[in-house]
């Protein structure tokens, strides 16, 4: 008998239907095990699809039903982007960031959001990772606690401590007030209920609305350096760093921004994260408008591009520019100079012959703080736009995500083989109150403080009593100003148990970072992570650091920079070996993942939460429009004419706009309105979140109080005629009734711009 042989054609057919057989038994073995597994679910399940995944993910089309053309051999994930408001309070609060007494919220420059992305699976366990960026100082404990509370509600397991990472962009003029260690709620003059809610509230809504629009989507990364925003702060402390580390790079802060471009398959642009290490400390210590600095300002010209003819704020476009190891980095590039003398006080102690560490002062470039946020703003927007516009490799592969919870005041490090050292009990060194270039302590202290103040030393002993030996000893070379440790009433002072965290998409790892690493510390934590991927076969791994997440735990030097005890080293709070342990820590996270040993892991020990916080001392008063007049008449006029460039100003009779902050029905304190001769009605041109409007709110006597509406008038604008609204709401208390707010609006004359 002649044997039979197939052509290739046939053999070919004869390939895809054994192909095809076998992907329906995949598929159809798939359906049975995942429906099963949903059956057999009880409220507590861990790590499985919810109802509500169930619902998000039935529209696509991607899980148990044959694939539509467009989705073969498709890479990505589903992605939601969301963005909501989480501004908080505008007056009668310290902003947080500088730590400076008396520097509290008078108003609004720009609003603050909450920037959520989701990525999930698009078959398989349908895993998911969630990464928020949030316009405030930094995430705390207090706000993570809380929003993943909310979370776990709605969605039940779906959005847990292990796949959510919070990090703050690290904004030096948000609101305080929203944490519950007792040296941020001093720092905070008290605990705000009012500004804590509507944090967590945005925080969940921008969650929500990125869940609400999950859809088959792409991720590109790029990277790119960013040429001239940045100076390191403590270039001394960073040269201890031995020179053989320090020669393998070209500079003493990290100047590659990484950025990650996602798209939908039609390949519509829904949003970007980006990572780039800086203090967003451009708006110093004088001001009083909150606002998102210089990170939120690239956010708010790459949303403004993208999502045209929103208004700022809205637009389905989302640009989160989130926070890395900045802890040493200043925005402040012509460095620090005598206030006094104009000479540079670029030294170890960042002190001026005469007047001292006081008149120190880094600034730049621009003609005043506002210029300079939006000079380096605009600096690192441009590069993230050219980084986004030539995005091209795809970022592919499972997600995973591994958490602990950690007391960092217990840790034994190995330092080598045979040799250990411990983490301490948290404390302040003195340099601490010494400050920064960027806003310097108000005590007259210098940085780089190895040696404690024997005056300083009684006071704090009178107060608080004397530190133990143990915790003095512990923190060597660092003298201890505060032991904050030691400290539990009414509250612990500083937390002893802090995150970490790592999610990984593919070939990527975001560490979560529980403060401020400086670019050093940063630079080993990253290498030593991707070694560790690499060393259970994750090779080629790229390490990002995400700074201010999940719990504020201050800075973290190298131990080389540590003995320099500038401010940074100062606030190294678990002492000189805490970055050994973080390295420790994130390595036994990324062998976790990298062995799918995730599940083994313990949790650690679960933080507090404590009830009876103390509440501002600035008590909710009635506001009182003068004799004769109402809330929201004008009180200073706008002119009848303007030309560009020029400032449109009107005063009204105002009411404090922290009521506003409980009363979110209006999202703004302010437009600017332009007269539209075709459809004979007024439009919308700007809000409060617009940078070239300010609200400043001047607080008067018994209730009385004026709010001015500043817009500034761009070359960008078309002439014509315009407006100016005001929307405030006032506290309206009678005795044995409880305090209602009530809206109310104010509109300015009309006033004509022209360009000429
Ligand atoms: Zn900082």
């Amino acid at each position: 008998m002649a044997k039979r042989t197939f052509s290739t054609l046939e053999t070919f057919l004869i390939f895809l239907l054994v192909m095809m057989t076998a992907i329906t038994v995949a598929l159809l073995s798939l359906l049975f095990i995942t429906s099963g597994t949903i059956e057999n679910k009880d409220s507590g399940n861990h790590g499985f699809p919810t109802t509500q995944d169930t619902i998000a993910t039935q529209a696509s089309p991607v899980t148990c039903t044959p694939e539509p053309p467009l989705f073969q051999n498709f890479s990505g994930y589903h992605i939601g982007v969301g963005r909501a408001d989480c501004t908080g309070q505008v007056a009668d609060i310290n902003l947080m960031g500088y730590g400076k007494s008396g520097q509290n919220a008078r108003g609004i420059l720009t609003r603050l959001y909450s920037r959520a992305f989701i990525m999930a699976e698009p078959t398989g366990p349908n895993r998911r990772i969630v990464f928020v960026s949030v316009d405030i100082g930094m995430i705390s404990q207090r706000l993570r606690l809380e929003v993943l509370n909310r979370l776990q509600s709605k969605y039940g397991s779906l959005y847990r401590r292990d796949n959510v990472i919070l990090s703050g962009t690290h904004t030096h003029s948000g609101p305080a007030g929203y944490f519950q260690y007792t040296i941020f709620v001093i720092a905070s003059e008290g605990f705000s209920n009012r500004t804590f809610e509507y944090m967590v509230t945005g925080i969940v809504k921008s969650i929500e609305i990125a869940h609400e629009n999950m859809k088959p989507a792409k991720i590109f990364i790029n990277k790119g350096d960013v040429e001239g925003v940045q100076i390191n702060r403590s270039p001394t402390s960073y040269l201890r760093n031995p020179q053989s580390e320090r020669a393998r790079y070209s500079s003493n802060t990290d100047k590659e921004m990484l950025l990650l471009k996602i798209v939908d398959l039609n390949g519509d642009d829904m949003g970007l994260i980006s990572w780039f290490a800086i203090h967003p400390v451009s708006m110093n210590n004088s001001n009083h408008l909150v606002n998102s600095d210089n990170m939120g300002y690239a956010s708010y010209l790459f949303e403004q591009e993208k999502n045209k003819g929103y208004l700022p704020g809205q637009g389905p476009f989302v640009a989160a520019f989130a926070s890395s190891n900045l802890g040493d980095v200043s925005s402040n590039i012509l460095g620090p100079h005598c206030l006094n003398t104009g000479e540079s006080c670029e030294n170890a102690n960042s002190t001026c012959p005469i007047g001292g560490p006081g008149m120190c002062i880094a600034k730049g470039p621009g003609q005043d703080m506002i210029d300079s946020t939006q000079i380096i703003g605009r600096t690192i927007y441009q590069r993230a736009k050219e980084l986004y516009a030539s995005a091209s490799q795809e970022v592919a592969g499972p997600l995973a995500s591994a958490h602990q919870w950690v007391n960092m005041t217990d840790v034994t490090v190995w330092l080598n083989s045979t040799h250990t050292a411990q983490t301490c009990k948290p404390a302040l060194g003195y340099s601490f109150a010494a400050g920064t270039i960027d806003g310097v302590g108000g005590l007259n202290i210098t940085q780089g403080k190895t040696e404690g103040d024997p005056f300083w030393d009684t006071i704090r002993d009178q107060i608080f009593g004397k530190p133990s030996e143990e915790i003095k000893e512990c923190h060597k070379p660092k003298p201890v100003l505060l032991h904050t440790g030691e400290l539990s009433k009414p509250h612990p002072w500083h937390p002893d148990i802090v995150d970490v965290q790592i999610i990984t998409l593919g070939s990527l790892a975001i560490t979560a970072i529980p403060g401020e690493f400086t670019t050093m510390s940063g630079r080993r934590l990253r290498e030593a992570v991707q070694a560790e991927f690499a060393s259970y076969g994750m090779k080629n791994m790229t390490i990002i650091i995400s700074g201010l997440c999940n719990v504020y735990s201050h800075y973290i030097t190298t131990y080389e920079e540590y003995q320099a005890q500038r401010y940074e080293a100062a606030s190294t709070i678990y002492g000189p070996h805490t970055l050994s342990a973080y390295i420790q820590l994130f390595r036994g996270l990324a062998k976790a993942i990298a062995t799918d040993t995730v599940a083994n892991m313990s949790s650690g020990p679960e933080p507090p939460f404590f009830k009876q916080l103390i509440i501002p001392l600035i008590p909710n008063i009635e506001d009182k429009p003068p004799i004769g007049r109402n809330f929201g008449d004008v009180l200073e006029p706008v002119k009848p004419k303007y030309r560009v460039g020029e400032v449109a100003e009107v005063t009204f009779v105002g009411a404090n706009p922290k009521n506003s902050a409980e009363n979110r029905t209006h999202q703004t304190f302010l437009t600017v309105e332009k007269y539209e001769n075709t459809t004979a009605a007024w439009q919308i041109m700007y809000n409060d979140a617009s940078w070239e409007t300010r609200f400043y709110w001047h607080k008067g006597f018994l209730g009385r109080s004026n709010a001015t509406i500043e817009w500034h008038i761009p070359d960008t604008v078309q002439p014509g005629i315009y407006r100016i609204k005001y929307f405030g709401h006032n506290r309206k208390m009678e005795i044995l009734k409880p305090a209602v707010i009530l809206p109310f609006e104010g509109i300015s004359s009309i006033f004509e711009v022209v360009t000429t």
